[in-house]
């Protein structure tokens, strides 16, 4: 399903990521998407401290209390009943919400700048390669290079060869921050 409305809702679902660093990923994904997405508001809905969290379910709870491009971060564990693993990002193919889990993501501490740039530039690439399901985009099953050398964001591989730890490294890792020409071609056409 496809929005027209051009601001992102941004929930924090727990109280781990800071309201600064939201807001950073918010500002950057501005950045990546230029034209698109105009702004964003940031919202903290933290009653809902959880381990674990089904990823459909948030989708649901979001879309009765946000309206527009809804994308939810959390670092409870996003799980869905039909795989093994639980996933990093996932989007409710019946609404416009988006949920990311920070939970393995990041250095098991964050120590130095270094270690903050991976934690945030990783949330921030799923954030993007979900919002980019959100706009109608569909993962790549080929890795595109987009204009930064880097792979599209909505690259992916195959998730059971790599394992969480390999598919981090890889696939996260290896995407910038940049869609690639068949995507921005796409987003102009529809946006
Ligand atoms: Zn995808
Ligand atoms: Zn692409």
């Amino acid at each position: 399903m496809i929005a027209d409305t051009q601001e992102l809702n941004i929930v924090r679902i727990g109280s781990y990521i800071t309201h600064s660093s939201l807001k950073e990923i918010g500002n950057r994904i501005l950045d990546s998407l230029r034209g698109i997405i105009q702004e964003y508001k940031v919202f903290h809905c933290d009653y809902l401290m959880l381990n674990k969290i089904d990823a459909e379910l948030i989708t649901m709870i979001l879309a009765e209390k946000y309206t527009g491009h809804v994308l939810g971060i959390t670092d409870a564990d996003l799980i869905t009943d039909d795989e093994f693993y639980s996933i990093f990002g996932g989007k409710n193919t019946n609404n416009d919400v988006a949920v990311v889990s920070t939970n393995k993501l990041g250095p098991e501490r964050i120590t130095s700048d270094e270690e903050y740039e991976v934690f945030i530039s990783r949330t921030l690439k799923v954030s993007l390669h979900e919002i980019g399901h959100n706009l109608g985009l569909i993962d790549h099953a080929s890795y595109k290079k987009a204009r930064d050398g880097m792979l599209c964001l909505m690259s992916r591989g195959e998730f059971n060869k790599f394992g969480f730890r390999g598919y981090v490294k890889v696939v996260i890792d290896g995407r910038g921050f940049c869609f690639c020409n068949e995507c921005v071609r796409f987003l102009k056409l529809v946006y």
